[in-house]
């Protein structure tokens, strides 16, 4: 039998959406002549969606539905689909059509030509304000440097051979950052350029809280780099320290009188800060430690909808 490919796509409050995705991923892979199985991911929406992933599991023996049992966010839900794979090899997409399915049979066919990661990057930025796409470069340049890990440009849309999932599968940490993680493990790597879409329907869910919060995640699991910036930034503010010491000590000794009202405030402020900073720096090390510790779970499953292949395809 041919490959088998796993298409993992994570849903929350699409709506209609899901009907456009499943349609139109149909299209594509069907053209490609690909045998796959679509496993879709509802992350606890509150609106109709998972209604219409049952429709389709129940209709199209290749569609599965995954119910998670509360929004858990973009994440977990990709983490739950991957568990759940079957393919040979798995393509990440996220289902407003942002990602554009007609670059999955190239995937496919780097993939078949010994690739076990391939990365779709944006050829552009779409539907993003100025300050999100400044944002999302800064941050994944400062990424890329800190961990070493190529971030530049990258999207979650990507391709996953077995090995690699597995070897991906195997990491034990709780806030997974698929970007991060997927680069991480190496493996034979190959890129596509693509163009990101605008969003077909509905609003993007990121705020810029939780673009906050993913960054943090993903820097604070990635890097202790933050950390020994601290320690250099104490170090510094030690050896200034003793050099304005040494200075208003000659001074004194020539007999100057020392004024230095506005000094001590500014350096006080300046100390405040960076003790504060570096306490907060600290602080989220030790929630994702605390989180690690904890230990629970990094998804749950409420339901469960595919129609088994042994179901008699009567009248469709
Ligand atoms: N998503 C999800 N859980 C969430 C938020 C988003 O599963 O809590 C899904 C969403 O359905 C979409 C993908 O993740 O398929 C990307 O979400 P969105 O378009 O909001 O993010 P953006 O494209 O702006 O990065
Ligand atoms: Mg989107």
């Amino acid at each position: 039998m041919s490959p088998l490919l796993s298409v993992v796509a994570p849903i929350y409050n699409e709506g209609p959406g899901v009907d456009r995705f499943v349609r139109r991923l149909g299209q594509v892979l069907g053209d490609a002549r690909l045998r796959y199985e679509l496993v879709l991911v509802d992350d606890g929406s509150t609106d109709d969606s998972w209604d219409r992933i049952v429709r389709h599991s129940l209709a199209d023996e290749r569609v599965r539905g995954i119910q998670l049992s509360r929004n858990f966010g973009k994440e977990p839900a990709v983490l739950a689909g991957l568990e759940h794979a079957a393919g040979d090899a798995v393509v990440v997409i996220d289902s407003d059509l942002q990602h554009p399915p007609s670059a999955i049979p190239a995937m496919v066919q780097r993939w078949r030509d010994g690739a076990h990661v391939v990365e779709a990057v944006k050829r552009n930025r779409t539907g993003q304000g100025l300050v999100g796409r400044l944002g999302g470069k800064l941050f994944n340049r400062a990424f890329t440097r800190l961990t070493q890990v190529d971030l530049v440009d990258a999207t979650d849309f990507r391709l996953l051979s077995r090995p690699a999932l597995d070897a991906l599968l195997r990491m034990p940490e709780h806030s997974s950052f698929f970007r991060g993680t997927s680069s991480w493990i190496g493996f034979r790597r190959s890129t596509i350029e693509v163009d990101i879409d605008h969003r077909e329907g509905g609003a993007s869910r990121w705020t810029v809280r939780s673009l906050f919060r993913l960054a943090v995640n993903g820097l604070t699991s990635f890097t202790s780099a933050p950390l020994h910036l601290v320690t250099l930034g104490g170090l510094a503010f030690a050896a200034f320290a003793v050099l304005l010491g040494a200075q208003t000590l000659i001074k004194w000794l020539r007999g100057g009188s020392v004024a230095g009202f506005p000094t001590v405030i500014l350096l006080l402020l300046v100390m405040g800060t960076f003790v504060l900073l570096g306490l907060g720096v600290i602080g989220e090390y030790l929630a994702r430690i605390h989180e690690e510790v904890r230990a629970r779970p990094r998804y749950l499953v409420q339901e469960k909808s595919a129609r088994a292949v042994a179901d008699v395809p009567e009248q469709l």
